[in-house]
């Protein structure tokens, strides 16, 4: 805590990991000798630097930008860019660390890293976000390439985002390689990209299900955001025969008795991802109720899929969830419920998937789009969502492993040991790096 002051959400983070792995290592004594804990809890590089850009009305602005490479001991450093006015260093380093696991987990060579800036999209223009991503992107260019450093998207940065940002960076290097994942069909993307954070994240709750003896059918969900995770996470439950109930915003979130259908899925995708809307929007068309400034977290449902951003399940949501029934969460925001919360979720026995296993099928798409690319091929959407869904189920498998207490799953605990078993040997095998 002295070494990283005011940073809330990074001794968060690590104190989640350390708490299932400092008692792992009264056995495995060798992770404890060689201080692998504290190696990754340093960051290999934290890069901020300045982005000057031009708004419409002619004004300098100026924003900070970041990469953090947390740890490349299995592959180059991978995760996405956030473009938030919440983003600071901080929040940064807990999801580099937590990245590090994630992509471990996927069992795909990738280290990994997190990055962006505390610029907001929100408001506008298309020449004004088209002019931040090219300022942002160079100083970025000197920090990252296919086998150094390879972004993708995340809050607030889309295929428009990367679209500029890959564009700054091959006019800048005159190369055309897979520096960036999340890229446009046209341009070296891969199929499935989009989906694949929103279905793994079901595809492991199914399987998590599954190993329980139950299944997805006829159970009413709660979802929250209702951007690209948010959207996917839905459709895919509604076509494994859920019934979803909510969706949120930064503002409040909408209640739906009658439950989202596919068509209402895609309007809400249409208004939040291409018009950038207010989720509000959704109750004056649906004749659906909107609660302001409050998350779904009240209504009853058999699952709870918290898809918008960190800290958004508080102890006492956690607790109102399972007085109402709530019995499986599959975390598709990173770390979205906070340490009281998934203690409240463990100690009832609520199947409990925690982000960096199930919101992992991102990531993993992204390792496809870098083999795709390495290889000057691409995969059809067939082929990769078949893989897609033998990852999601061998992430599960891995956790379950580590996880399992014996008629119950702590899943958190089988993710951080799984995650950080591989990543721990890479480094032991390196010596003092
Ligand atoms: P989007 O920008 O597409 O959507 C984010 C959603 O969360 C929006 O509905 C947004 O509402 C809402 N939101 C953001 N901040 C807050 C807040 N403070 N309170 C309430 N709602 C909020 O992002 P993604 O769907 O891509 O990402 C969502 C989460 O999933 C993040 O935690 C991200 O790190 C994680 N994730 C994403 C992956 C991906 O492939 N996209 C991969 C792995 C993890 P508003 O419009 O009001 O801002």
């Amino acid at each position: 805590i002295s070494r990283n002051p005011g940073e809330v959400e990074f001794h968060q983070a690590v104190h989640e990991v350390a708490s299932d792995i400092i008692p792992w290592m009264q056995d495995h004594r060798i992770y404890a000798q060689e201080q692998v804990l504290e190696r990754l809890c340093e960051p290999d590089r934290i890069i901020s630097f300045r982005v000057c850009w031009h708004d419409d009305n002619n004004n300098i602005r100026v924003n900070r930008g970041y990469r953090i490479q947390n740890n490349n001991a299995i592959g180059p450093y991978k995760g996405g860019l956030r473009f938030h006015t919440s983003v600071n260093q901080s929040i940064l380093k807990f999801l580099a660390f937590e990245q590090t696991f994630k992509n471990s987990l996927t069992g795909l060579p990738m280290g990994g890293g997190k990055g962006g800036a505390d610029f907001n999209p929100r408001g506008k223009s298309d020449h004004e976000i088209m002019r931040f991503c090219q300022s942002f992107m160079t100083e970025l260019y000197r920090h990252v390439g296919e086998d150094i450093d390879v972004p993708a998207g995340d809050i607030g940065v889309g295929g428009k985002e990367i679209g500029y940002m890959f564009g700054q960076y091959k006019r800048i290097t005159n190369q055309f390689t897979g520096v960036l994942t999340g890229k446009g069909l046209d341009y070296g993307g891969s199929a499935m990209r989009t989906e694949a954070t929103g279905y793994g994240c079901v595809y492991f709750l199914i399987d998590m299900l599954k190993a329980a003896n139950d299944s997805l059918e006829g159970k009413t969900v709660l979802v929250s955001g209702s951007g690209n995770v948010a959207t996917y996470a839905a459709e895919q439950a509604l076509l494994n025969g859920a019934k979803i109930l909510t969706m949120s915003d930064s503002d409040g979130f909408v209640y739906d008795k009658n439950g989202f259908t596919q068509e209402k899925i895609d309007w809400v995708k249409d208004l939040k991802i291409r018009r950038r809307g207010r989720i509000s929007e959704y109750a004056e068309e649906f004749g659906a109720e909107f609660h302001q400034g409050s998350r779904p977290w009240g209504v009853s449902c058999d699952v709870a899929l918290p898809c918008a951003t960190q800290n958004e399940i508080e102890g006492h949501d956690a607790k109102t969830l399972i007085a109402n029934g709530c019995m499986a969460v599959s975390e598709g925001a990173n770390m979205p419920t906070l340490a009281e919360g998934v203690k409240a979720f463990l100690d009832a026995k609520v199947l409990f998937a925690p982000a960096k296993a199930a919101n992992a099928g991102g990531v993993a798409m992204s390792g496809l789009e870098m083999s795709q690319n390495a290889g000057k091929r691409s995969w059809g959407g067939a082929e990769l969502s078949v893989m897609l869904r033998e990852i999601m189920l061998s992430i599960h498998d891995r956790c379950y492993e580590a996880g399992n207490e014996g008629g119950y799953c702590n899943y958190a605990k089988g993710a951080n040991i799984a995650g950080f078993k591989k990543v721990g040997d890479a480094v032991l095998a390196f010596g003092v790096v």
